[in-house]
């Protein structure tokens, strides 16, 4: 069905030598709502066409500088101008002057005289092919840049995994050729010789056992709970409790870069979630706000609740900071940035991946300020829960 309304104001410009002929056309369309232009001359007709991109031309062929075809084909071959249709005034004997017309690149020809019912339904076709001509083009237009964005994030996704790979086969090696090494040496040593020296190189083996099973489970947690195969249960947990095994477990595992790490007065408050994941959470905001920080810098944990019956608990550090753009960045699995991976700080990309998986699967939402140089602030949401007796920490 023609869309009528978009041909409104659409612009037609007329060409004609003779002034009864611009009349009558002028005439003729008026009414229907078309910015029309006129022009009695080729010169004027190529240089209105070239500055006022009209939607539609009516061109006489017999003008008294340049003739109908020449023009045609200049704006044909323009590639500005390439798409506007032109429809040719003829006489009706001039059969070849028709023929030679489309050759040069016209749409339709109108005879003289011109009967206008015949002259609107031509013009409202053309008018009509070219708005569906340019909403095609937009269309593609907008498919290919859909396309060619979805090439550029499959790209960067599968150079981001590469890059992943290659440092995990160097991170996982690291730690095991440290255990394979100690282990044979230690099969070497004699123990009732040196006991300070085989203690030693079982703290090496231990260290780096524990740090290879860590990079393997965050691996393993994260691609089964991507493929939603986790099954988490959600159970009264107490916030303060959580942070403090969370400390415990960010001291074990050797992160301390010389941090000092504040705990704000307890809370007291409770959160639906699941203790070994929320643990999971906090723990690697806090490993983060240790690995990401100056020597000697802080990290404050901070617990508050809302009027909307939610819990927030965020872990600020003093440390490098995060620019706005690599914000958008940080949570992707396997992205670091160029920063941590200049100064060589330890880590897979997964952490913060995994951490907002966790916090979804938990009815949760995840947050982040930063500010570079200055420090960042990560905080996880949660609802509200009634206190339970939690002598016993609950590790489901
Ligand atoms: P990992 O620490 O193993 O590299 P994460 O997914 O936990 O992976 O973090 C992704 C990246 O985000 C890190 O490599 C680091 O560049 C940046 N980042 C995370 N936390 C902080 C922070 N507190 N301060 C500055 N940068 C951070």
């Amino acid at each position: 069905m023609l869309d009528l309304e978009k041909q409104k104001n659409m612009k037609i410009l007329i060409v004609d030598d003779q002034f009864d002929n611009l009349k009558v056309l002028y005439s003729m369309l008026e009414n229907e709502g078309y910015d029309l232009s006129i022009v009695k001359t080729g010169k004027q007709a190529l240089v209105h066409i070239s500055q006022h991109l009209p939607d539609l031309v009516l061109l006489d062929i017999i003008l008294p500088d340049i003739d109908g075809y020449e023009i045609c084909q200049r704006v044909k071959k323009d590639k500005a101008t390439k798409d506007i249709p032109i429809i040719f005034l003829t006489a009706k004997r001039d059969i070849e002057d028709v023929i030679k017309g489309f050759g040069s690149g016209a749409v339709d020809y109108i005879t003289k005289p011109f009967a206008q019912a015949e002259l609107i339904a031509r013009v409202k076709n053309h008018l009509t092919i070219k708005i569906l001509h340019e909403e095609l083009e937009q269309r593609v237009e907008q498919r290919t840049e859909a396309l060619l964005m979805a090439k550029e994030l499959a790209e960067s996704a599968s150079q981001a995994k590469s890059m992943f790979l290659s440092r995990m086969s160097h991170e996982l090696r690291t730690p095991l050729n440290a255990i394979l090494g100690f282990a044979q040496l230690q099969q070497l040593a004699i123990p009732e010789n040196d006991p300070d020296e085989y203690k030693e190189m079982s703290d090496h083996i231990l260290e780096a056992g524990q740090h290879l099973l860590m990079m393997i489970s965050d691996i393993l947690s994260m691609v089964d709970s991507d493929q939603g195969k986790e099954k988490i249960t959600l159970t009264s947990c107490s916030i303060d409790q959580i942070i403090k095994q969370s400390i415990v477990l960010v001291e074990k595992l050797g992160y301390d870069g010389n941090v000092t790490i504040i705990i704000n007065k307890p809370s007291k408050l409770y959160v639906q979630a699941n203790h070994r994941r929320l643990k999971q959470v906090l723990v690697n905001f806090l490993s983060n706000a240790i690995k990401y920080n100056h020597q000697g810098g802080t990290v404050t944990v901070n617990v508050f609740s809302d009027a909307d019956n939610e819990v927030t608990v965020s872990v600020e550090d003093t440390g490098w900071g995060i620019s706005n753009e690599d914000l958008g960045v940080i949570f992707e699995p396997f992205y670091r940035l160029a920063s941590a991976e200049k100064k060589e700080v330890k880590g897979t990309g997964i952490g913060l991946a995994l951490t907002k998986i966790l916090v979804q699967q938990m009815y949760g939402c995840i947050d982040v300020n930063s500010e570079v140089g200055k420090g960042s602030t990560f905080s996880c949401t949660l609802p509200k829960a009634m206190p339970v007796d939690d002598s016993e920490p609950s590790e489901q």
